[in-house]
């Protein structure tokens, strides 16, 4: 099983929606799965989490997944075959049904005569179709095709630069929420978040659902580009959408827009996932341009937790090879002399004191002592987030006693998640177990150190007080004699 510090979020789709797939994606080094509920129906959703279920379980993993909600994403409406179009031809969009022998073609959205102006651009599926609007008349919309050789079914339509008035949660996104709430979906993704309220909005409707779902807010809006602070700060974690970001903005603009958002969220400490097109050429072919290569590299190197798959592994011709080149490039790159690592972050107001102090003071003792690896005690989770922040050059082994925590964590950048119910007081006897389950499970041997932070009394269930430098299997007078 090819592990590493950089987290794999491979999206699943017709080409891996089965059992097999999902174990082969897990081996090659994939860290999370997201459901895309623009695609597939609500059964075969239920059957891949069934599956990332039970494959976590075999393998003895925690593999999350998280359920992308479409957002107020407008589609062309269910036409029953592609449309040929070519430049200069005039065509008629209007919101509504496909009806025979009519020319115009349907939209899903009621409300897009009302949101262009006769001169606006609308592009289609990834703006490999644009058009400019001429008039609006009866709720239609006259456009004329500026390239682009057909429609299809389905297909996305963007409004660059418009704030479209779709609802921030659709009926459909409701509806997955509920279904996300009901599977226990470890992460919900809102697209097309346009400002801080929306995504205050999708909590409001998951905690209606009596669900507590972290959300990642996609950031592919120029509207969310310029409200970037107060949406970091309202959401869990960020996405980088650069496929409808470099629609609606030019990709001229992504790569530096990319650099300023991880840089924010990072300081914001939430979990940062860059999407899209990074491994695009390997939907047809079985190895990456080098310039594809050097976008994962650049991402990780920018501070990103996890990069993302998308066509990659949904529908592409090398889903499991695609998994195992970004793993190799992320591992290749994880550990470089230019990735961020070793961060001493000023104390953020937002989070509490102590497990941001004692984070940034076991980044340091690790690098100063030499030490392997350090250990995080964590109920909910809190503390190994914060120092999965400072980006540590050893691992972060983070144990839980809740396993919806450790699936959590698995998202985040150099945390190895494990479940075990360690309630328990410091004492020799919990350090005995501690030193077995080191030299068990991982490469490091006898007499290496290790730092350990967790909370006295109980070492998982309070809030992050103690940190300790412990040499693996060394008798507790030792430990105490050598002062460590
Ligand atoms: P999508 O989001 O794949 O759901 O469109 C990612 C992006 O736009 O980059
Ligand atoms: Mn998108």
């Amino acid at each position: 099983m090819k592990k590493g510090k950089t987290k794999i979020v491979a999206t699943l789709g017709p080409a891996t929606s089965s059992y097999e797939m999902i174990k082969k994606l897990t081996l090659a080094g994939a860290s999370m799965f997201r459901l895309n509920t623009s695609h597939g129906t609500m059964e075969g959703h239920l059957e891949n989490i069934k599956n990332i279920r039970k494959v976590s379980e075999e393998l003895g993993l925690y593999i999350p997944y998280m359920i992308d909600l479409q957002g107020p994403k407008i589609r062309v409406g269910n036409i029953p075959f592609p449309i040929e179009i070519k430049c200069g031809d005039k065509i008629i969009l209007k919101a509504g049904a496909y009806e025979e022998d009519s020319d115009i073609i349907p939209v899903d959205y009621d409300g897009i005569a009302d949101d262009v102006m006769a001169g606006d651009r609308i592009l289609l599926d990834d703006g490999k179709v644009g058009l400019q609007v001429l008039d609006i008349k009866d709720e239609k919309i006259y456009a004329e095709v500026l390239y682009g050789e057909e429609i299809k079914p389905r297909k996305g339509i963007n409004l660059p630069g418009s704030t479209a008035s779709l609802d921030a949660v659709t009926k459909r996104d409701k509806e997955f929420i509920k279904f996300a709430v009901e599977n226990g979906a470890d992460y919900i993704a809102q697209s097309f978040v346009r400002e801080a309220t929306d995504v205050i909005m999708a909590k409001k409707y998951i905690r209606a659902c009596g669900g507590d779902i972290p959300v990642i807010a996609k950031i592919e809006k120029p509207q969310a580009v310029k409200n970037l602070d107060e949406i970091i700060y309202e959401a869990d974690g960020i996405m980088v959408a650069r496929g409808d970001l470099g629609i609606e903005m030019s990709p001229a603009e992504v790569p530096i827009i990319q650099k300023n958002i991880i840089d924010k969220t990072i300081k914001q400490r939430r979990v940062c996932i860059v999407a899209t097109q990074m491994l695009e050429s390997m939907i047809e072919e079985p190895i990456p341009t080098r310039a594809e290569a050097s976008d994962i590299a650049n991402a990780i190197v920018d501070g990103a937790d996890a990069v993302m798959l998308s066509g990659e592994t949904a529908m592409g011709k090398y889903p499991v090879e695609a998994v195992a080149m970004m793993r190799e490039i992320a591992n290749n790159t994880e550990n470089c002399k230019f990735c961020l690592s070793n961060l001493i972050l000023d104390i953020n107001e937002h989070y509490e004191l102590s497990p941001q102090a004692i984070s940034n003071a076991a980044v340091k003792m690790a690098q100063d002592l030499h030490a392997k690896a350090i250990l995080a005690f964590s109920h909910t989770g809190y503390t190994p987030k914060l120092l999965a922040k400072l980006r540590p050059s050893v691992p972060i082994i983070a144990i839980s006693d809740m396993e919806k925590t450790c699936r959590k964590l698995n998202l985040y950048w150099g945390i190895t998640p494990s479940c075990k119910d360690w309630d328990a007081v410091l004492d020799t006897t919990i350090l005995k177990e501690i030193d077995k389950y080191i030299l068990e499970n991982t490469s490091f041997k006898k007499d290496e150190r290790i730092i350990i932070i967790g909370s006295i009394p109980k070492l998982i269930t309070g809030r992050t007080n103690f940190i300790r430098v412990h040499r693996i299997g060394a008798e507790d007078e030792q430990n105490k004699k050598c002062g460590c």
